[in-house]
């Protein structure tokens, strides 16, 4: 068992009152950490901190400084990547691959993509034309907001942290990061990477704790943040711009989604099939992006039905570091509850369960892991509970549609806006579908292909302005306009 401290101004530090919680494993219950609570001072000291550095060694580096020291910190990361990874299992309870593949180099990516992008983007410069005929020249200068609050979720926790600390570092900021209560670990490992590659003091902070009457509701109160940088529920979004909304601070919000999934009788097949699997059950379905409700068309309906539940039934159940099992828990006994309570409710609204809707039978040490069976229902009408809310769990409901502007409809009924993965091979189709979803990413014949410098983010509920590539540097810096008269 570890303690796990805050980082404040380059130093691990326990919280000041002595308050601690502890994470448990989700895949057999065991204690993995003492975790440091932080309270309003320890907040407190972090956004000091942050400050101090701004106005000190941070603040005065040149872009090219900046970008050499995430460069070194990508480095870092890819030096200790077994570190990562360990720590990254250990808190989800997701399979090693996950990590190896996707979550951990994606983590040291985000500090490379976003070095690259601030090197090399141009500010806007307009030549204007004046009544004494000499002109005038207008040109941009960007600056940083200032110290940015990072509040984090649990699902993908070290990509979804660093996604927002590379953009804001790269642009000249310094941070306060508040990760989820469940998943401290590979957070705190990099304020170990930050000393190592010489990142000043105070530029990087982590205060762990809770949101409500802890950390996360005393940082994004606190009057010196300037910006808050937020990915998690929607609720918890309205929460935090209640917050924000003390002192005007700018916010990015990427939120809670209810992904629709559209495949078209013209697609390939085991391709089709494959995508829905892993958009439904990657992660154990705890993606923001992931595909809660299926369309298919109905002259293949049937054995799209079938060959995902083949799929699906062939899920090994185990520990992470187990090569033999592929599928992990729920992160949390609390979340395992509420998905169980979805596939209770699915029921009661008259679905049809294709496979799963329990526990799985699992070893005996793991009892007591948060396991759910990963679960595909039919027969719900449209407006059913479980087609409406986000469940974030490894389940999926196929409907069949007969055509085209029908799925787009159903598609588009949900308060949320985030993704979609289309399924054709009919691409005036693909593209003419595409421009009619009203979410902020379209996936044509594929799912979660990320281009770094793409635009991402939701629309309606699904979250606030978008983030990836130049985007970034519209929240994590600010604007000023110089007018020169010639
Ligand atoms: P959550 O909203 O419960 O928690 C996210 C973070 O907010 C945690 O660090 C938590 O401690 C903190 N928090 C909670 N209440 C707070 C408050 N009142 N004030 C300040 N901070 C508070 O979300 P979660 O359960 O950790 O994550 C799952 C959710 O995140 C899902 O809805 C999922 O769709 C969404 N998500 C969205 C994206 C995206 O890019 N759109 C990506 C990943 C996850």
């Amino acid at each position: 068992m570890q303690h796990i401290n805050h980082f404040i101004n380059g130093e691990f530090v326990s919280a000041v009152d002595g308050k601690s919680f502890e994470k448990r494993s989700p895949v057999d219950r065991r204690l993995i950490a003492q975790v440091s609570e932080g309270g309003k001072v320890d907040v407190d000291r972090a956004v000091h901190a942050a400050r101090a550095a701004l106005n000190g060694e941070w603040g005065a580096f040149t872009m090219e400084q900046r970008v050499e020291i995430l460069y070194g910190v990508a480095d870092e990361i890819t030096r200790r990547f077994d570190d990562f990874v360990e720590a990254e299992m250990a808190d989800t309870g997701q399979p090693k691959s996950i990590m190896t593949h996707a979550f951990i180099p994606r983590g040291a990516a985000n500090f490379k993509i976003f070095a690259d992008v601030i090197k090399n983007v141009p500010n806007e410069s307009f030549q204007t034309t004046t009544p004494d005929g000499l002109g005038a020249l207008n040109y941009a200068i960007r600056v940083p907001k200032g110290v940015v609050g990072v509040v984090s979720p649990w699902n993908a926790p070290f990509l979804l942290m660093t996604w927002k600390v590379g953009p804001a570092l790269a642009c000249g900021n310094t941070v306060v990061v508040k990760p989820s209560e469940e998943t401290p670990l590979t957070t705190t490992l990099l304020g170990e990477v930050m000393n190592k590659v010489g990142v000043p003091k105070g530029v990087f902070n982590v205060v762990h704790g809770f949101g409500p009457d802890s950390a996360g509701e005393y940082l994004t109160h606190h009057p010196k943040v300037d910006a808050i940088t937020f990915t998690g529920e929607t609720t918890t979004g309205a929460a935090i711009m209640k917050a924000a909304s003390e002192g005007m601070r700018d916010v990015s919000f990427e939120l809670g989604g209810k992904n629709a999934g559209i495949v078209f009788a013209d697609s390939d097949f085991d391709k089709a099939v494959d995508g829905i699997y892993k958009s439904s059950f990657l992660n154990s379905g705890q993606v923001c992006l992931g595909t809660e409700r299926v369309y298919v068309e109905r002259p293949i309906f049937d054995k799209f039905v079938e060959a995902l539940k083949k799929k699906v039934e062939k899920v090994r159940h185990g520990r992470p570091d187990d090569e033999n099992c592929n599928f992990g828990p729920m992160i949390s006994h609390e979340h395992q509850a509420k998905v169980l309570s979805y596939y209770a409710k699915a029921v009661e609204e008259g679905a049809t369960v294709v496979t799963g809707g329990g526990v799985p039978s699992i070893p005996e040490e793991l009892k007591e892991g948060a396991w759910v069976e990963p679960t595909i229902w039919t027969g719900l009408a449209e407006d059913a509970t479980v087609m409406k809310e986000e469940i974030f769990g490894p389940c999926c409901h196929i409907a069949p549609f007969d055509d085209e502007q029908q799925v787009i409809n159903w598609a588009n009924d949900t308060e949320y806006g985030l993704s979609t993965t289309v399924w054709t091979r009919d691409l005036s189709r693909a593209h003419r579908v595409a421009a009619k979803i009203n979410v902020g990413i379209t996936w044509i014949n594929s799912w979660f292909l990320r281009d770094l410098r793409t635009a991402f983010g939701g629309s309606k509920q699904s979250g606030i302005g978008r983030e990836g590539g130049v985007h970034s540097l519209e929240f994590y810096t600010e604007t000023r306009n110089v007018c020169v008269k010639l």
